[in-house]
C-alpha cells in the first residue's frame, strides 16, 4: 500500500464515498474506514431527489437502486390529526445497505481503501499526517467525513463533543403493507418515528427519542409497547408488522449542537460538519452535497489555482450559504414538534392554512444539485 496520497478521506459513509468518487477522477485518493461493506446504518432511508443529477454525473443511478418513488408526506400525532402534503422534489426509499454499497463499488474502481480507524491528523507545513491504529500516512489534503460522532472528534477536542447529548435512535426493518409513495412521520412523547418503504418492499421504522422519555422503560420492546403505541398509526403498525432482524440497530449520544465545516485547518463534510434534525429527511442529501462543494475547492487547490487558506475559506463560506438556513429551520421544527403546546398551536394553523406545510418542508430541503 502507498503511504502518500493527494487526498486522504477519513470515513467512508455517504459523504466520504461521494468525495472519493468525485476526487479520484483526477487525484490519488485513499478512504479509511473501520467497517466493511455492505452494512446497515442508522437512517430513515428517505433520500431526497435533489441529489439525482449530481450522482448520475458520478455514474450512480439511484432510480436503478429502488423503484420506491416517494412524493407524499403524512404526519400524525396521538389519536387524531393527520396532515398530508406533496413533497416539492420528492425522494426515493432506499436502504443504506444498498446505497452505500453502490457508492463503495463505484469508488473502489479508482480509490484505495484501508480498513482502519483514523486516530489523529496534523498539518506539517505542506502535508497532513494521518495516524491510524496501524499506519502513518501523508496527504496533500485531508477530508474528515467520520459522521455524527467519532473518537477523532475527541482527539481534535471539538467543542460539540464536550457536551452530553440526550438523543438516541432506533431502527428496524419490517414486513408491513404500506403504500410505496409516502413517507410518514409519527410523533409520540419525547420523539418521533419515520416510516417508509425501501427497495425490497420492506418497511423501515426509524425513530429518535429523548433519553429522558426512554429511561423509565426497561428496553426497546417495552418502550415501543408503552409509548410508541400511544400514537394511533404506530399502534396499527405494531399490530401487524413483522420484524426482519433479531434486534434493532441503536445509537445514542446523537448531537445536534452547532459544528463548523472547517476547524483549525481541517475540512469536514457530511454530519461531521453539521447534522440536520432527522425529521427533515435531508441529511443524506446534505452529506452528498457537502462532498460536492468540498471536492470542487479541493480540486482548485490541488491544481494550484488557489492556496490552501483560500480553499478553506471558500468551502466554509459556500457550506454556510448552502446549509445554514436549512439547519436553522430543522432546529426550529424539532422544537415545535416536541413541545406539546406549540404542536397543538401549529396544528391549529395548519388546519386553517394547509398550504403552509409544503412551504415549511421546502425550507428544510435544497434545490436540485447541479453537477
Ligand atoms: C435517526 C436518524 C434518521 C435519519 N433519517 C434520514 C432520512 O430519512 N433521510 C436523510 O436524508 N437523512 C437521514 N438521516 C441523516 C443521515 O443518516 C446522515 O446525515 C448521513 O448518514 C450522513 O452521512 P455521513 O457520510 O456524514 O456519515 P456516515 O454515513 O455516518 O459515515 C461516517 C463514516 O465514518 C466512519 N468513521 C467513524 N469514525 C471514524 C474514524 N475515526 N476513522 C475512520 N472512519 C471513521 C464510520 O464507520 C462511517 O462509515 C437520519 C439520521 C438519524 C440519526
Amino acid at each position: 500500500m502507498k503511504k502518500n496520497y493527494d487526498v486522504i478521506i477519513a470515513g467512508g459513509g455517504l459523504a466520504g464515498l461521494t468525495a472519493a468518487i468525485h476526487l479520484s477522477q483526477h487525484f490519488k485518493v485513499l478512504v479509511i474506514d473501520p467497517d466493511t461493506y455492505p452494512r446497515h446504518k442508522m437512517c430513515g432511508e428517505y433520500l431526497s431527489m435533489e441529489v439525482d443529477s449530481y450522482l448520475k454525473s458520478l455514474g450512480i443511478h439511484i432510480k436503478d437502486l429502488s423503484q420506491v418513488t416517494i412524493n407524499n408526506f403524512r404526519f400524525t400525532r396521538g389519536s387524531q390529526s393527520i396532515k398530508t402534503a406533496t413533497l416539492p422534489l420528492g425522494g426515493i426509499g432506499v436502504s443504506r445497505y444498498s446505497l452505500d454499497l453502490e457508492l463503495y463499488n463505484k469508488a473502489k474502481e479508482k480509490t484505495d481503501f484501508l480498513l482502519d480507524r483514523v486516530s489523529d491528523i496534523t498539518l506539517n507545513h505542506n502535508h497532513y499526517e494521518v495516524i491510524t491504529t496501524d499506519q502513518k500516512l501523508t496527504a496533500r489534503q485531508v477530508i474528515i467525513a467520520t459522521g455524527k460522532r467519532s473518537l477523532l472528534d475527541k482527539k481534535l477536542a471539538r467543542p460539540f463533543i464536550q457536551k452530553k447529548s440526550p438523543w438516541l435512535a432506533v431502527k428496524m426493518h419490517y414486513k408491513f403493507k404500506m403504500s410505496n409513495d409516502i413517507v410518514e412521520l409519527h410523533a409520540f412523547k419525547g420523539g418521533y418515528a419515520g416510516l417508509s418503504k425501501i427497495e425490497n418492499g420492506n418497511v423501515n421504522l426509524c425513530y429518535l427519542v429523548n433519553y429522558e422519555s426512554f429511561k423509565e422503560y426497561k428496553d426497546i420492546n417495552a418502550f415501543n409497547k408503552e409509548v410508541l403505541t400511544q400514537n394511533k398509526a404506530l399502534k396499527e403498525f405494531f399490530k401487524v408488522a413483522v420484524p426482519i432482524w433479531e434486534k434493532p440497530i441503536t445509537i445514542s449520544q446523537i448531537s445536534f449542537e452547532q459544528k463548523q465545516p472547517v476547524e483549525g485547518k481541517l475540512l469536514m463534510i457530511g454530519d461531521t460538519a453539521g447534522l440536520i434534525h432527522p425529521l427533515c429527511g435531508n441529511g443524506m442529501a446534505m452529506a452528498i452535497h457537502s462532498a460536492q462543494i468540498a471536492s470542487k475547492y479541493v480540486t482548485q487547490y490541488l491544481q494550484d489555482e488557489i492556496t490552501r487558506d483560500q480553499m478553506l475559506i471558500k468551502y466554509s463560506k459556500s457550506w454556510r450559504k448552502t446549509f445554514s438556513s436549512r439547519l436553522l429551520y430543522g432546529r426550529w421544527l424539532q422544537k415545535v414538534l416536541l413541545h406539546k403546546k406549540l404542536t397543538t398551536l401549529s396544528y391549529w394553523f395548519l388546519e386553517r392554512l394547509p398550504f403552509l406545510l409544503p412551504i415549511i418542508i421546502k425550507k428544510t430541503h435544497g434545490k436540485e444539485i447541479q453537477p
